[in-house]
């Protein structure tokens, strides 16, 4: 894949980049690892006030990042401009509470026989960040912003469409003061990806992306033993059961599938409503869907700009076409637009079955799939009946059925009567092939900790009775 940003709206080329060399990465892990000797010695107040001079740059320049986004991927302006001041928002939040979160934490002394036992929880070095363009900010950030604060530096190998805001970040960071070599933008494709972490100075990996690539990475990392974070794919369920408010449900359903265009990992994809209330909820659902503006995504008015590139497009197509021709019904849309730019309608499909790749496969664009059920267990079962496993929304008033589906949906997260999001308060990820480990929270930045356990005794020759050599 070329390095390049090309308008998604247009699909004009209008900048692109010739790759990095060889010589010029590895003159770049150098660096990141001679910053690093010198970032762990900082103290967290210090990173802290570089960490929030990134906040201020952020906020200040909102507008021109926000363009820069949805030139090079396609989301709407507002949206743009909403990931700009949540990415400052994140980077205030780590500042102020990254001391907390990296405070040593006492133990019972006495109960391994010490003086003093804790645990300190310590930055393990340059971590290689492979991140997808759907959040070309957000999704960066949510790394960058716990890993320099706990005192990492980080490699960016971004996606290669949006080079432009991975160029931005890179100086942004280093406006904000933190050293040449904190963080680095590698303008590689993937093919680099394997060299790069097989660098004894990279000691770790966070990758953000499709099965496919996290295979890959998980591979080579297995290979050389080293620690990742795998945040994969979704087909998030959206429960609806027949005590929901239905007009609210059919409401948020809509912005859940289609935010961000419809390229969420954690997007509802999968509608699965209770018979008793299938065809009020499939009825209000199809109308906002329809009621969606598709255009320029620029324009204040528009609701769903383009898709990223013309692949994806494709790709949607696909799905949608498959479905019909195994006997789907489109309630909406389904189809593709002749014309420039790469847009597609929000769309609405039922009467699935388990032979169509709908069924099954993550859907990355605005197109939803609606699944009829008659009861809790088989609603729970079509929510679980997938291999990923990222989010999943349940809409009920009862509070025992509101318990058991926080209990029983196999997710890294449940959100009930909403639809899911990040917040840099909350753990983040999933479980099966939507990936393992963490982001946000404190979860998120001791990921990329040493936890080191730190046993201070009386020196006396053994640890006393009950210990055990290892
Ligand atoms: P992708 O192809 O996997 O790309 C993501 C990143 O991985 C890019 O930087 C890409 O580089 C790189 N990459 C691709 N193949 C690779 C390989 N074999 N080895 C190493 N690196 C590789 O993902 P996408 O299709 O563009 O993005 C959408 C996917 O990301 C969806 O599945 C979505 O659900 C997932 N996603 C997950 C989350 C989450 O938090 N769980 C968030 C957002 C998106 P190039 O661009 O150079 O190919």
């Amino acid at each position: 894949m070329s390095i390049a940003t090309t308008n998604p709206a247009t699909g004009q080329v209008l900048k692109s980049y010739d790759p990095m060399s060889d010589a010029q990465v590895d003159a770049a892990i150098a660096q990141a690892d001679r910053a690093f000797a010198d970032l762990r010695r900082t103290t967290v107040a210090q990173r802290g006030r570089w960490l929030t001079a990134a906040a201020d740059l952020l906020d200040a320049e909102r507008d021109e990042t926000a363009r820069l986004m949805t030139t090079e991927m396609g989301k709407t302006y507002a949206a743009a401009q909403a990931e700009v001041t949540k990415c400052a928002a994140a980077c205030r939040f780590y500042a102020a509470h990254a001391e907390r979160m990296l405070a040593d934490e006492p133990a019972d002394a006495r109960a391994v026989k010490a003086a003093r036992a804790f645990v300190r929880y310590q930055p393990i070095g340059p971590v290689l960040a492979v991140m997808p363009w759907n959040f070309p900010l957000w999704q960066v950030m949510r790394f960058a912003a716990p890993a320099l604060m706990a005192g990492n530096t980080g490699l960016l190998k971004h996606a290669s469409n949006v080079p432009q805001t991975a160029l931005y970040l890179e100086d942004l960071f280093h406006r904000a003061g933190f050293a040449p070599g904190c963080f680095t933008t590698l303008l590689v494709g993937s093919d680099a990806v394997d060299r790069i972490l097989s660098d004894p100075r990279v000691r770790a990996a966070t990758l953000t992306g499709s099965e496919g690539a996290g295979r890959s990475i998980a591979q080579t990392a297995g290979r050389e033993l080293k620690k990742t974070v795998l945040e994969l794919g979704g087909s998030d369920p959206f429960v609806v059961m027949p005590s929901a408010d239905l007009d609210r449900a059919a409401e948020v359903a809509t912005t859940a599938r289609c935010q961000n265009n419809g390229q969420s990992c954690i997007a509802a994809k999968r509608f699965i409503v209770h018979t008793e209330v299938f065809d009020a909820f499939a009825q209000r659902f199809a109308a906002n869907m329809a009621a969606l503006r598709v255009g320029d995504p620029m324009d204040p008015a528009t609701d769903v700009g383009p898709l990223a590139s013309e692949r994806g497009r494709d790709e949607i197509d696909a799905q949608v076409r498959d479905a019909v021709e195994r006997g789907a019904t489109v309630l909406c849309g389904g189809e593709k637009p002749t014309g420039p730019g790469w847009f597609y309608p929000p769309t609405v499909v039922t009467d699935l079955r388990p032979e169509m790749r709908i069924w099954s496969e993550e859907v990355f664009g605005p197109v939803a799939g609606l699944f009829r059920v008659s009861s809790y267990a088989e609603a729970v079962e079509v929510a679980n009946g997938t291999a990923f496993g990222l989010g999943a929304n349940a809409w009920t008033t009862d509070p025992q059925e509101q318990e058991r589906f926080v209990t029983d949906l196999d997710a890294g997260n449940v959100f009930v009567n909403g639809m899911t999001t990040s917040f840099p308060e909350l753990p983040f990820g999933g479980v099966k092939n939507s990936g393992y480990g963490r982001e946000l929270s404190a979860l998120g930045m001791r990921e990329f900790c040493n936890t080191k356990t730190v046993w201070v005794g009386r020196g006396e020759a053994t640890a006393g009775a009950g210990a055990h050599a290892e």
